[in-house]
């Protein structure tokens, strides 16, 4: 037989306070951090890898995604349904 009683418990919980873009530097507003509204890059090399099995991770805010990987991902981005009017948009704010 088992015997409950009620303690009071003080939790430590490891949260995000401040978010910076790892490319530019910008620091994600209250909103963008506390909901994650960045992207995220993650790495994971691969056993016989120069980086053997080490995992690195990146933050990334939605400009320098576009700068840096549109030309590489505009296939993906036409497969996701953007029209060509959203890759028009993000051609010109590359641009910027
Ligand atoms: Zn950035």
């Amino acid at each position: 037989m088992i015997k409950h009683k009620i303690i009071k418990k003080e939790v430590k919980e490891k949260v995000v306070d401040k978010a910076f873009c790892s490319f530019c530097g910008k620091e994600f507003d209250e909103v963008t951090t506390s909901f994650n509204g960045f992207g995220s890059l993650y790495f994971h090399f691969g056993y016989g890898s120069d980086f053997d099995d080490d995992r690195f991770e990146l933050e990334i805010c939605d400009d320098c995604f576009l700068k840096r990987y549109y030309k590489l991902l505009k296939k993906q981005f036409k497969e996701k349904g953007y029209d060509k009017k959203d890759l028009k948009e993000m051609e010109e704010r590359i641009k910027k």
